[in-house]
């Protein structure tokens, strides 16, 4: 089973509850593997001890154009929906902007000269460790500069196979990073916040599961503060109400100094286990998938 744990913000506390639920359940020695796909800015790794075991490089095919061959058709910029490829047949300029390129192999395809050939250029990496909590956890990290990081969440999710229960920790947002997240997953957890800012995320994250038919559920972080709009809003979707987290100094305190509180408070370990529980049968009994 995959579960991503998402938000359409960030700060509300995804990581906080990916870690935790990966931790618990690799000490009740569950298989269970956690993928940073927060592949900008990846940060899982802080709460584990861990010891690197293996890491790739996730590349795609870049056009390198040559001039001698071009006969100046413009078929290529023409087949480019990212527009990267700078043309100008009047001052014979041709260039790739490579930091648009999305390594589609249109402009190949279109080039009936053969003046397109193609190099790799990494986009960033992959890499697996073991962690202190004994389960394995793969990390998506972006190279800088790149414009997506789409190619090494996909590699990432792809490295983590599909035994036991994997945890996707999405990047924030909506946009494409956390729709190729998402699509991979069986279940989504999002974790909100009751403020109009958490709430007005949701709607956008609820909108987009529904037009790609996924199933969902909520964690209200800090649940004590702000209003009800959150409450109100899942209660009209019909959407399960998994957990409220209300604010604690203890667990603040806890995470920013890059601990776990599950592995130190039995109480919220208690919580996090029948939180897991609680996903599993929420996916089986299907309900909310639109
Ligand atoms: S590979 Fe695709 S995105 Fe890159 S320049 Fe060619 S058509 Fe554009
Ligand atoms: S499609 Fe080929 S020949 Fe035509 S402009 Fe592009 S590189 Fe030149």
């Amino acid at each position: 089973m995959k579960i991503a744990v998402a938000s359409g913000k960030g700060g509300t506390g995804k990581t906080f509850v990916a870690t935790n639920l990966f931790n618990v359940l690799s000490g009740r020695g569950e298989k269970v593997t956690l993928v940073d796909c927060d592949a900008e800015a990846p940060d899982d790794l802080l709460f584990f001890e861990a010891g690197k075991r293996d890491e790739f490089e996730v590349t795609h095919q870049v056009p390198v154009i040559s001039k001698d061959a071009c006969t100046w058709c413009g078929r290529c910029s023409s087949w480019c929906n990212y527009n990267a490829i700078f043309y100008v047949p009047t001052a014979k300029v041709i260039e790739v902007i490579e930091n648009l390129c999305h390594g589609c192999g249109a402009c190949s395809f279109a080039c009936n000269s053969g003046a397109i050939t193609e190099k790799p250029v990494v986009l960033g990496t992959v890499t697996s460790f073991t962690t202190s909590a004994g389960s394995p956890l793969i990390e998506s990290r972006m190279r800088v500069n790149e414009m997506s990081p789409v190619r090494v969440i996909k590699a990432a999710i792809k490295e983590a196979g599909n035994e036991g229960t994997v945890i996707l920790d999405a990047p924030p947002g909506t946009s494409c990073p956390f729709v190729q997240t998402v699509d991979t997953a069986d279940y989504v957890v999002l974790v909100t916040e009751p403020t109009p800012f958490g709430l007005s995320d949701l709607r956008q994250s609820v909108e987009t599961l529904k037009t790609m038919n996924k199933k969902c559920a909520v964690i209200i972080n800090r649940a004590d503060i702000g209003d009800n709009g959150v409450k109100d809003y899942i209660e009209e979707e019909k959407i399960p109400l998994l957990a409220e987290i209300n604010y604690d100094p203890v667990i603040a305190r806890c995470y920013s100094e890059g601990r776990l509180i599950t592995s130190e408070d039995d109480k919220i370990a208690g919580l996090f286990a029948s939180l897991a529980d609680k996903i599993i049968t929420e996916h089986g009994t299907g309900s909310n998938k639109w």
